[in-house]
């Protein structure tokens, strides 16, 4: 490939609402240009790392048996109302109406239409096991579409879904995709951790979510370094993480006494800038180990509260505050178990009257805003309550016995979920056994972001001046920049012949044939961060002779013209 014929478009600055570095970079490095909030073009050269990605996804997917298909983006409301997730899904859900005003949504995930699919194609036990994937574009109304691409509204997902006829057929499925996972990440060559995962509303009986490892991830991690556990801050919850628990206790103190208040006054309680405050704090009891004395939200503004409306509020339709018997219902709490509603200018806490024994409480400070119950840590708390919860957490024991726990954090690019027949025995997808009798089928169901990976794959890879990419993800691998390409015939003859020479032995390179200085045409290079890079020049040639860099080296080496080849291919 030509430079003149691939569309680089570098840019100096990076914009302004860019808050990480793999955004920054990755506009500055022309890979992608935003057309709207959370809805990006992907730039041809941000396209290649996408194909690549593709690439690999594909191969280990069928590898592992999955077959490729291609479900519409856009879907009927009547399959979503089978499982009544048209209702239940919050605003993060695209509805929209054709010209005969019947109800669609975009596509946020499939499993209503695999199902149909499956119930319509599949009858009999010999067509199961089956495992369908697709890679395709998604759409989520994120509440706060940020990073870039990481979290987008338009993205792009493979998800696939597992068909078996038994719970133990189920496990096999799940156990073949872990392992996928585990390769393709592998090939990526990223720091990653598989976590134990919450099964959360859909039910199931496991879900694991691969994280790519990176101080600006969002989620939390708790892990011990001396085994393999590892799981992410609401599944850990189940363990004894008494430390968190103590912590959100002592927030808790300061903030439950009042049971009514306002932002400033939450604020101050915790001692933590107004803006913080409000932004989406979450404080919950833990539901699942049986009574508790408290349950307090802290939501800021219609908006936190439309999400509770629209996904834990049947028939709440319009915007506006949740009465406190809604936020009762919401918050699915039994008679009794909450105190009085108070609701402020934009803030709404919900507390008991009296406080009882504060180490039953889980705190949590939830970015999503959706989670009603666990642990999780937002990115809008500043540092100091954020220290307070690792420090409480690292150094307790771990669960597995075998040392102590740490915490780190990660972007989640991986969820793989044994679903059971939760989908299956909604939609009538059966098939007939041995006996001839209907069975619903097993599901799982197993998603990758395809756009987040390369965001993650910056967040890992990046210096000061540009990306760092792993091989099997940068646009090019080896990029030619010849000194005096336009000027010097025997330069331009011996870069032309060795970007002929690499592409005929399958390497990805491109050729600088824009006539840029030496000083541009580096600095271009280094930003969209090809891995190796050759320098061709007239003095270097008299002896035979090519300048060659990885784009991690701290200097160049010259390199015989002859042996250039083996050291890239
Ligand atoms: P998150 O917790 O980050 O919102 P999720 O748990 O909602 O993700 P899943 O439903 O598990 O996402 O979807 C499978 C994968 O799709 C995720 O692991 C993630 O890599 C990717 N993904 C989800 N939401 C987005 C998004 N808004 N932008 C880009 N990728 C996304
Ligand atoms: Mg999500
Ligand atoms: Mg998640
Ligand atoms: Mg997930």
């Amino acid at each position: 490939m030509k430079a003149s014929q691939s569309f680089l478009a570098t840019l100096k600055e990076a914009p302004s609402d860019a808050e990480v570095v793999s955004h920054k970079l990755m506009v500055r490095a022309g890979l992608i240009r935003k057309l709207s909030a959370g809805i990006y073009n992907y730039l041809p050269l941000g396209l290649k790392s996408i194909r690549k990605v593709e690439n690999i996804i594909r191969e280990e997917m069928n590898r592992a048996g999955a077959i490729e298909l291609l479900m519409p983006m856009i879907q009927p409301a009547e399959l979503w109302q089978e499982t009544g997730r048209w209702e239940k899904m919050g605003p993060e859900l695209l509805r929209i109406k054709d010209r005969h005003d019947r109800d669609f949504l975009i596509q946020p995930t499939s499993e209503e239409v695999v199902t149909d699919l499956a119930r319509n194609e599949i009858k009999s036990y010999k067509q199961l096991p089956v495992n369908f994937y697709q890679i395709q574009t998604k759409f989520r109304d994120e509440r706060r579409p940020r990073f870039g691409i990481m979290r987008g509204r338009e993205f792009s997902m493979k998800d696939a879904y597992s068909f078996d006829r038994d719970a133990e057929g189920l496990k096999k499925s799940y156990q073949i995709m872990f392992d996928a996972y585990t390769r393709i990440f592998k090939r990526m060559g990223l720091k990653f951790r598989a976590v134990t995962a919450d099964n959360g509303a859909i039910g199931g009986s496991g879900s694991q979510e691969f994280h790519v490892i990176a101080d600006t991830g969002e989620d939390a991690i708790v892990y011990c370094p001396n085994s393999d556990y590892a799981a992410n801050l609401e599944a850990a919850e189940s363990v004894s993480l008494i430390g968190v628990r103590a912590a959100a206790a002592n927030t808790l103190t300061k903030v439950a006494t009042p049971n009514q208040t306002n932002c400033t006054e939450v604020a101050q309680f915790l001692n933590l800038p107004l803006e913080h405050t409000v932004k989406s704090l979450l404080f919950a009891a833990d539901q699942e180990k049986g009574p508790a004395k408290l349950f307090m939200v802290l939501v800021r503004g219609d908006h936190e509260l439309n999400e509770i409306k629209a996904s834990k509020i049947p028939g709440m339709a319009e915007s506006r505050f949740a009465t406190e018997a809604e936020i009762k219902q919401a918050c699915n709490a039994p008679a009794g178990y909450l105190g009085p509603v108070g609701v402020a200018a934009d803030v709404t806490v919900v507390t008991d009257r009296t406080v009882a024994n504060m180490s039953d409480f889980v705190c949590g400070a939830n970015d999503a805003g959706h989670h009603l119950t666990g642990v999780n840590w937002g990115r809008d708390l500043p540092e100091p309550l954020v220290m307070d919860l690792r420090n409480a957490v690292a150094g307790d024991p771990s669960p597995d016995g075998k040392g102590v726990v740490d915490i780190c954090r990660g972007i989640e690019v991986g969820h793989v979920f044994q679903l059971g027949t939760r989908y299956s025995e909604a939609m009538g997808c059966t098939y007939l056994d041995q006996q001839g009798k209907a069975q619903p089928m097993v599901m799982g169901c197993y998603g990758i972001g395809v756009t987040r990976l390369l965001g993650a794959a910056i967040e890992q890879g990046n210096d000061e001046r540009g990306i760092v990419w792993p091989i099997s993800m940068a646009p090019f691998e080896v990029v030619i920049c010849p000194m005096g390409y336009d000027k010097s015939e025997a330069v331009k003859a011996a870069a032309d012949q060795l970007h002929d020479e690499l592409i005929a032995t399958g390497v990805d390179v491109v050729l600088d044939d824009r006539g840029e200085r030496p000083g541009a045409m580096f600095a271009d290079w280094e930003l969209i961060g090809v891995p190796f890079r050759i320098v061709i020049g007239d003095r270097g040639l008299a002896d035979a002779q090519v300048e060659f860099k990885g784009r991690t080296d701290a200097e160049s080496e010259n390199i015989p013209l002859a042996e250039i080849k083996a050291k890239v291919i």
